[in-house]
Parts: C-alpha cells; sequence; structure tokens
C-alpha cells in the first residue's frame, strides 16, 4: 500500500484524488506556492520560527487530557487532545499562522481568505494582526448574518469583512469571490483553511496541522511508555483537524483512525453533511474529491447543525485515506452531536465545539476493547456553540 504521509505526488494527487483544477490565470500562482512551500517545508530557521510561535503566542503544546469519566463509561482508555485551549479558541491557528509566515516569507503583504462560519476568518484576522498583514474576508451575506459576533471579532482585529452576494451567499460563494480577487490580485496571499482546495493547499495544511499528531506521539509516550494510541478519532468538515490528528499516524497500521461525518438529520434524510458517505468523485474549489452532488453535477446544499462540518467536500487526502480502506468513516447526527456535548459537559466540565461533539458522539458506535488507548481529537472549545446548547 502506499504510504499516506508521503503523498500527494509532485502533481498534488492522492491516488486518483487532488490536483490542481484552476484557471489558467491562477496557475503561477499555485506554482509559486508549491515552489516557496517545498523550500519552507524543511527549513529549519523557518520550522523553528513556527514552533516558538506556537508555544509562546498561540500556547502549545496543547494538553493530552486522561478523561477518567469517559474511560469509566466505555471501558477503556480515552485521552483528549485539548485543541480547544489554543489561542482563538480552536486549531485553525496553527494553520493561519503557518500559512502567513509562508507569505511573509515570500514577500506578500497581503492576505485574502473566506471564511463560513468565521473561525477560519477569526483566526486569520487574528494571525494577520500579529504579523503585521492587511486581511481582506469574504463571507456570504446570509453567514454575516447569522455568525455577527464572528464578523465583530474580525472588524475589531483590523480585517475588511466584504460580503459575498451572489449564489446561495454563504461559504461557496464567499470561496468564488475570494478566487476571483486572487485572479484581479496575483500579489494577494490566498489562505485556505482546511485541507481542501487545489494543490499545493492540501499538503500546506496537513502539514501545519501536523503538529497535533507529533504532540500526540510524545504525549503518549510520557504518559503510557508506547508514543502510539489503538484508535485516534477526530470530526470532519475539510479534514484539516483530522489529518492533523491522523498524520504521523497514518504509516502505523495498528492505529486504526475514525473520521467523523456530520449525518445531520440522518444519513437518507437529504440533510446532511456526510460527504464520505454520501459524496461521488467530482472536482470542487480547486480539487478532485468526494462531493455531496446530484445526477447533473451541482453541488447539493449540505446540513449540519454545526457550520464547521456544513460543507458538501472532504480533502483530496481524506477521500483517498477512505477510499482506500486507511481511515474509516463514522456517521453522527445532530442529535447524538448535542447529547455528547451535554455530557462531556456535566462530567468533566469541558465546553466542546459542536463540530468536536461529533468526535466525542463517535465513542458510542466505535467498537471498544478494554486495552484500546483513545484518542479523541477536540478541536475547539464551545462558547460560540452555547446558544445552540441552551435551546
Ligand atoms: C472549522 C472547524 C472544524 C472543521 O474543520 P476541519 O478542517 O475539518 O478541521 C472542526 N472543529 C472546529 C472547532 C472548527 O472550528
Amino acid at each position: 500500500m502506499t504510504k499516506i504521509a508521503s503523498l500527494p505526488d509532485e502533481m498534488g494527487f492522492y491516488g486518483d484524488f487532488g490536483g490542481a483544477y484552476v484557471p489558467e490565470l491562477l496557475r503561477p500562482n499555485v506554482e509559486e506556492l508549491a515552489l516557496a512551500f517545498k523550500e519552507k517545508k524543511n527549513d529549519p530557521v523557518f520550522h523553528s520560527t513556527y514552533i516558538s510561535m506556537l508555544e509562546d503566542y498561540v500556547g502549545r503544546p496543547t494538553p493530552l487530557y486522561l478523561s477518567e469519566k469517559l474511560s469509566t463509561k466505555h471501558d477503556c482508555t480515552i485521552y483528549l487532545k485539548r485543541e480547544d485551549l489554543n489561542h482563538t479558541g480552536a486549531h485553525k491557528i496553527n494553520n493561519a499562522i503557518g500559512q502567513i509566515l509562508l507569505a511573509k516569507s515570500m514577500g506578500k503583504t497581503q492576505i485574502v481568505a473566506e471564511t463560513g462560519a468565521g473561525q477560519h476568518g477569526v483566526a486569520t484576522a487574528t494571525a494577520c494582526a500579529l504579523m503585521d498583514m492587511e486581511c481582506i474576508v469574504f463571507m456570504g451575506e446570509i453567514d454575516i448574518e447569522r455568525q455577527a459576533p464572528n464578523v465583530q471579532r474580525m472588524e475589531f482585529l483590523g480585517a475588511k469583512v466584504v460580503p459575498a452576494t451572489s449564489g446561495s451567499k454563504t461559504l461557496k460563494d464567499a470561496t468564488n469571490e475570494a478566487i476571483r480577487y486572487w485572479i484581479n490580485h496575483p500579489d494577494a496571499y490566498y489562505l485556505i483553511g482546511s485541507v481542501v482546495g487545489p494543490h499545493p493547499y492540501p499538503e500546506i495544511v496537513a502539514h501545519f496541522q501536523s503538529i497535533i499528531s507529533k504532540e500526540i506521539q510524545e504525549q503518549l509516550k510520557k504518559k503510557t511508555g508506547k508514543s502510539s494510541p489503538s484508535k485516534v478519532i477526530a470530526c470532519v468538515g475539510g479534514g484539516s483537524n483530522a489529518a492533523g490528528a491522523f498524520f504521523h499516524f497514518y504509516d502505523e497500521e495498528n492505529v486504526e483512525l475514525i473520521a467523523v461525518e456530520a449525518a445531520g438529520h440522518g444519513l437518507k434524510s437529504g440533510k446532511s453533511a456526510a460527504t464520505s458517505i454520501l459524496g461521488t468523485p467530482g472536482v470542487l474549489h480547486g480539487s478532485m474529491t468526494l462531493l455531496m452532488q446530484d445526477e447533473f453535477g451541482q453541488v447539493t446544499e449540505p446540513h449540519s447543525i454545526s457550520a464547521g462540518l456544513d460543507y458538501p467536500g472532504i480533502g483530496p487526502l481524506h477521500a483517498y485515506s477512505i477510499d482506500s480502506g486507511r481511515t474509516k468513516s463514522i456517521p453522527v447526527t445532530d442529535q447524538e452531536a448535542l447529547i455528547a456535548a451535554q455530557e462531556l459537559t456535566k462530567s468533566e466540565g469541558i465546553i466542546p465545539a459542536l463540530e468536536s461533539a461529533h468526535a466525542l458522539a463517535a465513542l458510542n458506535s466505535v467498537e471498544l476493547e478494554p486495552s484500546d488507548i483513545v484518542v479523541v481529537n477536540l478541536s475547539g472549545r464551545g462558547d460560540k456553540d452555547l446558544s445552540t446548547y441552551l435551546k
């Protein structure tokens, strides 16, 4: 079997998935980026700058917390990787800082991004404030209304939030506008927030998030004497927190990797975002991947109670890994996620993000042995979801 951690190939493919399906006008941009990343990826000075910013600014390493309550309930050993304790409340800041360092090394002064729920926008605006970059965030007009607190945070941080007014006025349209802006301003750096988009973005984002599994290895070794768990569980929107939590375990065949998909109202309800289960191959946002589409190739509107998982595609790395059987995917409904969030809050005093609650809920459907050591990636904190929880 192909070693997943050594992918993608030169053209950005993970098996049949990935690649760079971009307009001719953007070809020089993605090539310039691929070259810059290749140079910096193994540059020790770049790497140590990145790591020290994660340590001193973001608050890494994040704890690997033994949940005694969940361990007792499921009769095995369960650790939570506390990405919720990162500055700005989720894993997204790891990637934002890494890519802005990369942008700076390329001489860029302006960052352009799109955001749906606003989490990626906030992480980007934060890192731009810190690193003196101009920041423009495209956001669907409807999302601007739904996510007002995050819009205010971005603006207070100095970002310019531009409404996308076409189509369904949500994430997909914000992405189109951001790409259009990039075509017209090739000097801007386009910052993608998950392991999606044209090559080299999936590889770049997985690289900057792989710090999560690196830390898991070191922390587990200290706590248990062994550096690998038997299972790693993470939720998947585009798949960046999952890619980060899985990365250093891809080539360790005895570690089971479990990607949790948002089943919304149920797999058969027509209202879900369970891409890896219901999706079929097609090109979305510049890469060949699995996506939810109708028989005419029109992208279907996804649904999840959590805004971060409400995405009609999945990163090509996951499409390949799930398709080849290395990663298993499990659906979790809105209702199951809500119950899991409440349970963790009451038993551990940790309010998880709705996205992360999907990963927690999967503990109920995975077969567990008493000897199992399970790591659940707690991708973010639930302050943003409080009003949903209270309802
Ligand atoms: C954005 C987000 C996700 C989903 O994005 P991935 O790229 O799949 O990780 C999951 N959890 C939280 C807390 C998020 O903010």
